[in-house]
């Protein structure tokens, strides 16, 4: 078959089943408001939560950086592309994270390719929450694990209850004899609902089956925590040495990149082993001069991140005193419960034209009757964009009888 024709008839496929997806174009800088297709809109879709993608310093380290080493790396890390500013971003974070130390990767993706890839493999065991990033279970599958024990999202009581068929597994030999590597593997905030792994008590689980405990905190970071320093920070759980802890430099850290941080012996074993440090080429040097300002940033004053919360207060406050169920988030992260797949469509599109952005969430994305709206409040917001954003969230709903009219 024509290979043109072939993708084609893919494409009509998804089309008549309403699956084609379509991407609008961001024209302006990503703030608190932007221009989208050609309209103005209130920011309610990004993950830029402290305001970093556009932040004055941040471009100009960027723009420093480029007059000093130009912009591409050129090679991969391991042969000649590591630039100094490559080890000063993986020492900041690994100051920031309160951590010994940490690298950097091009994505978070990437970033959970190596820390799950690098650690398990065949015959190995990876218990892992259902509602994991995708990231996670595709490094899961590219790591080949074939030992996998799911457990119900957040539900800590239903994991032990799985021990008797985990401890079985950790007792049957791998091929070549050893004992098998147990790994628990969590996302440290929930992106569909912004509610916390019980980090906790996974890591007590953690410490019983002798297992490590892969924390992506993908929206974490820059969020929750002592100055935005994550999941980990925000339960008080630093210094665990069995602790990897996975993130992304593309949301809060408002750039692009992933990291992996933890013990010293980890990023070094990572730098000499991880496929997706050893073939592909390092981060940009505007990226990276760009990632390093950001950290310190969030590290120089926790104000940034304040005004995340007195947002998201505003906004989750308005939205419950008007009568909407916010579901269980315990971040800024602000799911709006509609329940039906047609009616979160419906929303989005007239909050669309109410000059608001926000994200519809549907079905394969969360369970089927979970359909949501989710709105992410910036530190680039006004507390006027907040309200302005609970009055209009709130005469949709009434429209269309989320609310009683
Ligand atoms: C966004 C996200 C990633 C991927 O990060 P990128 O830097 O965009 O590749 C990984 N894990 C989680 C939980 C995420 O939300």
């Amino acid at each position: 078959m024509p290979g043109n024709e072939f993708f084609a008839q893919k494409l009509e496929a998804m089309k008549a089943a309403g699956s084609l997806r379509v991407f609008p174009i961001v024209q302006s800088e990503q703030g608190g408001h932007f221009t989208v297709d050609g309209g103005a809109y209130l920011n309610l879709c990004s993950n830029n939560y402290v305001g970093l993608a556009a932040h004055p310093r941040v471009k100009q380290a960027a723009q420093e950086a480029i007059e000093k080493y130009g912009v591409g790396t050129t090679s991969v890390r391991a042969l000649i592309g590591t630039n100094p500013l490559h080890l000063e971003l993986e020492a900041s974070l690994a100051r920031f994270k309160h951590t010994e130390d940490a690298v950097v990767f091009t994505s978070g993706y990437l970033a959970n390719l190596a820390a799950i890839q690098t650690v398990v493999g065949r015959g190995d065991i990876v218990i892992s929450d259902e509602l994991n990033h995708a990231s996670i279970i595709d490094a899961v599958a590219l790591a080949k694990v074939d030992r996998k024990v799911i457990y119900a999202h957040n539900d800590t009581a239903g994991l032990r209850a799985k021990f008797p068929e985990i401890r079985a597994l950790q007792e049957t030999p791998k091929a070549d004899g050893s004992r098998p590597v147990t790994v628990i593997v969590t996302d440290g905030v929930f992106s569909m609902d912004g509610d916390l792994a019980p980090l906790p008590e996974l890591l007590e689980i953690a410490k019983e089956l002798d297992a490590f405990l892969i924390v992506d905190d993908a929206h974490g970071e820059g969020v929750v925590g002592d100055h935005g320093r994550g999941a980990i920070d925000h339960f008080g759980l630093h210094g665990h040495e069995n602790i990897i802890e996975v993130g992304t430099l593309s949301k809060a850290f408002g750039v692009v990149g992933g990291f992996v941080t933890g013990p010293k012996s980890l990023a070094e074993f990572l730098r000499q082993k991880a496929r997706q440090f050893l073939f592909t080429n390092a981060l940009s040097i505007p990226d990276t001069a760009a990632l390093i300002e950001s950290v310190k940033i969030l590290e120089e004053s926790d104000a940034l991140v304040k005004t995340l919360w007195a947002n998201a207060a505003i906004l989750k406050e308005g939205l419950r005193a008007a009568g909407f169920d916010t579901g269980r988030s315990e971040t800024p992260i602000t799911p709006v419960m509609v329940g039906e797949e047609s009616v979160a469509r419906a929303f989005a599109k007239e909050l669309k034209a109410e000059g608001v952005l926000v994200t519809p969430i549907v079905f394969p994305m969360v369970a089927q009757g979970a359909a949501r709206i989710r709105l992410i409040p910036s530190a680039a917001h006004t507390p006027e964009d907040m309200r302005f954003a609970v009055d209009k969230i709130t005469a949709v709903g009434r429209r269309l009888n989320v609310l009683s009219p």
